[in-house]
């Protein structure tokens, strides 16, 4: 289980997430951040931090909101592919 960065990040990508992040594990893209969820510690620290709510506390949950795409994009940032 990875925490997931949803689609409202696009067009915000605030970053107080990053400095949250006592692992260093969510990196900025172009037009998103994306956290790599095999280094997630599932600690929710960055959940608060984001202004815009687009931090979601599982695949399961991202996904459940609309936001396949999203995790999707997570893995993809950094070259792993999340199995359906
Ligand atoms: Fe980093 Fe914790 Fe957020 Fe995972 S849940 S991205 S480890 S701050």
């Amino acid at each position: 289980m990875s925490y997931i960065i949803g689609s409202k990040c696009i067009g915000t990508k605030d970053g107080a997430c990053i400095l949250a992040c006592p692992v260093d594990c969510i990196h900025e893209g172009e037009e998103s951040m994306y956290i790599d969820p095999e280094t997630c510690i599932d600690c929710g620290a960055c959940v608060p931090e984001c202004p815009v709510d687009a931090i979601f506390d599982s695949e399961e949950d991202a996904i459940e909101a609309g936001e396949l795409e999203a995790v999707k994009n997570n893995y993809k940032f950094f070259g792993l592919k999340y199995e359906e």
